[in-house]
């Protein structure tokens, strides 16, 4: 049977490549290719640049309330075809469509629309100065770079179009080689909004193509998604033409649960942060810091949700709840990991093993994974597994427990359950950590900044701030009195 061939989206079409390179991506779910892609070969590479150079010199003169309202009919869009979309993300990624189906198409939209929002309401400031004055514009920066990991294809795309978008700049767009497609659909509803051409381009392929858009002079700011080393290397890469950046990382985020805390409610948080998505989200609580004398029933009912709760097998069932790893490559590190926690000595409460489930017996399964008794020096404490790895600890002192917590170069995620008001808050501003839940884990609507501390990330995205990270300001001052000169 043949497969289909996507071509890179260059200039409001598709494009061929010369080098007639390919690539192919599989159904984690089944381990079949399901479709080929072009590289972007330099011809290409070549041919984004000058499109989005044009596409950005019409867009950018467009008025802020007229991209807002093309933006809109994109979002409609969007929606119009939540289930179709839906359905690649499943192929593509392996998560089930019960998540799909109402999460990555809604929220990617819901972010889309919130900044053609606010794309008209963007404003200066203008101030005297004697009898001088000065004004400040918000100008575009030109053309962006957007590199996106597999986790939530189309969502990351929308949430690096949006604002970078709205703001009337040009976007050339690298998703990740194992899910290529979401983005691709993506840039079909641009254009057929009424987008121009070059405004959104697809470029395909692996860490080369990242590289050069991260090399490439022509471009002014790289919006990454992605492992905190590759961050750390498109960082640098970056520094030689001194572009902006913002930085989406991994993160190693703590759960903190108190004696008082709603311990179902707890548990459904620690399960949310651990096995949504198979476990492949980066903002997940995979350190569960649990108070000595609810520790016994936290890791019961826990235990019990876990075994019961859970149905794994072909992520298009609606019934099924968790699906397969990204890759063959992933699946080995996940179980390479739960290796090295038995092996470290925690006590595996549940899982630990790879699934065959019956409706999809090539996927990459990973059992969801419980490890308790475990120590804060640990590898599986330490490390961002990206998989269903959950590692229960033990605290007794809230200063000791916030200390732990933070005790790790990294800081994207963190959340916090008690019943008590002002521990909650006491607790909550004191984790070193962008993206912060009381009583609740993971939501992350589109008027909520999201970002991280330390080494999780740099910058912003979705809240109103992110405007600022895709513009730049411009001042300018105008003489109502004669220069005084001493020349
Ligand atoms: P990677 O860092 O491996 O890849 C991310 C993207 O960067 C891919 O498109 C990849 O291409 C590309 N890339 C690889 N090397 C380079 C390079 N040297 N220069 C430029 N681009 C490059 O991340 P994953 O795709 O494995 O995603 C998982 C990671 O993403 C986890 O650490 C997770 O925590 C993080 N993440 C963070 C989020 C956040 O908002 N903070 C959200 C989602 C995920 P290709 O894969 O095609 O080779």
């Amino acid at each position: 049977m043949t497969t289909p061939v996507y071509q890179n989206f260059i200039n409001g079409d598709f494009l061929k490549n010369q080098s007639g390179e390919t690539f192919a991506v599989k159904n984690p779910a089944t381990d079949e290719v399901i479709y080929h892609v072009e590289v972007a070969d330099s011809f290409v590479q070549n041919a984004a640049i000058e499109s989005a150079k044009q596409g950005f010199a019409v867009w950018s003169a467009i008025a802020p309330i007229e991209r807002s309202r093309i933006l809109l009919k994109a979002v409609a869009l969007l929606r119009e075809r939540n289930d179709l979309l839906a359905k690649i993300e499943v192929l593509d990624t392996g998560k089930p469509w019960q998540e799909a189906e109402c999460v990555d198409v809604q929220t990617g939209a819901d972010v889309i629309e919130y900044f053609a929002g606010l794309a008209p309401a963007q404003v200066g400031q203008q101030q005297m100065v004697g009898e001088d004055f000065y004004y400040t514009r918000k100008e575009p920066l030109g053309i962006c770079a957007g590199i996106g990991a597999w986790n939530y294809p189309l969502q990351i795309a929308c949430w690096k179009s949006g604002p970078a978008l709205a703001a009337g700049n040009a976007l050339i767009f690298k998703p990740s080689e194992e899910t290529p497609l979401g983005a691709i659909k993506l840039a079909e509803i641009f254009t057929e909004a009424g987008v121009p051409a070059g405004v959104f381009n697809v470029v395909q392929g692996a860490a080369e193509v990242g590289q050069w858009l991260t090399h490439s002079p022509d471009i002014e700011k790289v919006s990454f998604t992605g492992e905190v080393g590759t961050g750390k290397k498109v960082v640098a890469s970056a520094a030689g033409t001194l572009k902006d950046v913002t930085m989406e990382l991994g993160g190693k985020s703590p759960l903190l649960v108190f004696e008082d805390a709603d311990i179902s409610q707890a548990v459904s948080a620690a399960m949310l942060g651990n096995f949504y998505t198979q476990g492949e989200i980066c903002t997940n609580c995979t350190r569960i810091y649990v108070h000595k004398s609810v520790y016994q029933q936290f890791i019961d009912e826990l235990k019990t949700r876990t075994e019961q709760n859970i149905v794994a097998g072909d992520p298009l069932d609606p019934s099924v709840n968790f699906g397969a790893l990204i890759s063959k490559n992933h699946h080995n590190l996940v179980m390479g990991y739960i290796e090295k926690g038995i092996n470290e000595g925690a006590t595996l409460l549940t899982g630990g093993k790879a699934l065959r489930p019956e409706s999809a017996p090539n996927g990459y399964f990973v059992a969801p994974t419980v490890f308790t008794d475990c120590t804060d020096d640990m590898t599986i404490v330490k490390e961002e597994i990206f998989g269903p790895v959950m590692s229960v600890l033990v605290f007794e002192d809230e200063d000791d427990v916030i200390r732990r917590a933070n005790d790790t170069h990294l800081g994207l995620a963190a959340g916090v359950f008690t019943k008590d008001i002002k521990r909650a808050h006491r607790v909550i501003h004191q984790m070193q950590a962008g993206i912060c839940w009381i009583n609740s884990y993971g939501n992350s609507p589109a008027e909520m900044p999201v970002g991280g501390y330390k080494q999780s990330g740099i910058g912003r995205e979705n809240g109103i701030e992110t405007l600022d990270h895709y513009t730049q300001t411009k001042s300018i001052y105008v003489g109502m009195t004669d220069i005084e000169s001493p020349f």
